[in-house]
């Protein structure tokens, strides 16, 4: 198969609110830089929430600091018209960066649990901010050819819900109303590819804290102790059966074990094993019934060890079903093909198993949202894979993902397209003439 990998071509049209965009590129390359070698924790942001507010202000927005913690609301007034939400998400993620990049992170952190844990921007969080805040100055530079008012949200904590945070904080109420909420995400996808759909576009996540109660004893006498690491090492086991025998074929599901912990000594029968588990499902019947039978598993296999006490299931962090609206989802869609070019915006073809707390926002304000994923990887990685393999097949496993330690988008063009993305999606809205060029 021939290269493939998408472009942004150089002839894409222009809009009136990309003006000079070219010439912020260099500004808005080492702000990424800036923000990716300096990563922070969820809900503990507060050099990017701080370098986020201070340019809203040198732009002319009104801000307003510690949203929901560590959030950050911009808000542009520019006459009458819809009011428009871009959002982007600031955390980071208790990785140790091995991409070898010259803005590598070496920044290390305390996580909630007291622990010095290394810190990376694995999930692109720094792009999305780089981004907002790209769209956020041309906005600023270019409000003789828009109408309407824009609220840029820069939210704390995404890897843990944080979205929800800021709604606590009486979101609604203290900023202008949104008629539409838009975001975006970087992708291991080949830099150019843009991708999203209409309906369910990402699942339900749900994580659970599980603490197994055994009887700790010597390793040499098994039979006077009951072992919480062969109750939780069959426990993990059985889970696996749950998508394979409890799910439908045609339905999504994931059940993943992403941490247990048991015991300091080969010789000694730990008292207690502790696991997290992560849920992904894209239906709610499908959700509660992957969630009831992971306690039920959970519960018999404690029972069939014959542990002295009930397992505690805790639950952590709940994300809904990402739905982006029919109609609204149809004009980004136009909008994007127009500014990128055709062939570069894709019709995801299913709900992906990843989750955001984006759609909280649309909830919340029960206005319409859209959230699309924007490409960030070397084309070079895509070689000798055609985009449309990726739409039936997803993402190859020979190019770093989200969360991974090797993750690490190309700032060049990734930028540019993401604040074109935000830029063309709400130009829809704000509604710029088109000989106004
Ligand atoms: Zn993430
Ligand atoms: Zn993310």
């Amino acid at each position: 198969m021939t290269t493939t990998a998408p472009r942004l071509p150089s002839t894409r049209p222009v809009g009136p609110l990309l003006a000079g965009l070219t010439d912020r590129l260099p500004a808005l390359r080492a702000l990424y830089e800036d923000l990716h070698a300096h990563p922070e924790l969820s809900f503990q942001e507060f050099r990017t929430a701080g370098i986020a507010a201070a340019l809203l202000r040198e732009q002319g927005w009104e801000v307003t600091e510690g949203v929901g913690g560590t959030g950050v609301v911009g808000v542009l007034a520019n006459g009458e018209g819809p009011v428009v939400l871009l959002r982007a998400d600031m955390d980071a993620l208790p990785v140790r960066e091995e991409t070898g990049l010259p803005y590598a992170s070496t920044t290390t952190a305390t996580d909630p649990d007291g622990n010095e844990v290394p810190v990376m921007h694995a999930c692109g969080h720094d792009m999305h901010v780089a981004c907002l805040l790209g769209a956020t100055a041309q906005l600023a530079a270019t409000r003789a050819r828009w109408r309407g008012t824009v609220v840029a949200v820069f939210q704390p904590a995404e890897e843990v819900g944080g979205a929800p945070a800021m709604i606590e904080d009486g979101f609604a109420d203290r900023f202008p109303r949104a008629d539409i909420c838009l975001g975006q995400h970087v992708a291991a996808a080949p830099v150019g590819f843009v991708g999203t759909r209409p309906g369910p576009l990402m699942a339900a996540s749900d994580s659970l804290k599980v603490r197994l109660f055994g009887r700790g004893g010597h390793g040499s006498m098994p039979e006077t102790a009951v072992d919480p690491v062969v109750m939780a090492a069959a426990i993990v086991m059985r889970l696996q059966t749950v998508v394979a025998r409890e799910v439908a074929a045609a339905q999504t599901a994931v059940v993943t074990v992403g941490s247990l912990h048991a015991g300091t000594k080969e010789n000694i029968i730990p008292d207690t094993a502790d696991l997290r588990i992560n849920i992904r499902s894209t239906t709610p019947s499908v959700r509660e019934r992957v969630l009831r039978a992971v306690e039920r598993i959970i519960r018999a296999e404690a029972a069939a060890s014959g542990a002295p006490k009930d397992p505690e299931i805790v639950p952590l962090t709940s994300f809904p079903v990402t739905v982006n609206d029919h109609d609204a989802t149809r004009a980004v869609h136009t909008a994007l093909s127009a500014a990128l070019g055709e062939g570069h915006v894709f019709t995801l073809p299913s709900t992906l198993t990843g989750s955001e707390d984006f759609g909280t926002f649309g909830t919340a304000l029960d206005v319409p949202s859209v959230f699309w994923h924007f490409g960030g990887a070397d084309p070079a990685l895509y070689r000798d894979i055609d985009p449309a393999d990726l739409l039936e097949n997803g993402l190859p496993d020979t190019v770093p993902a989200n969360h991974s330690p090797h993750f690490a988008p190309v700032p060049d063009p990734t930028l540019e397209i993401g604040v074109t993305a935000l830029l063309a999606a709400a130009a829809h809205w704000l509604g710029p003439e088109a000989d106004d060029e």
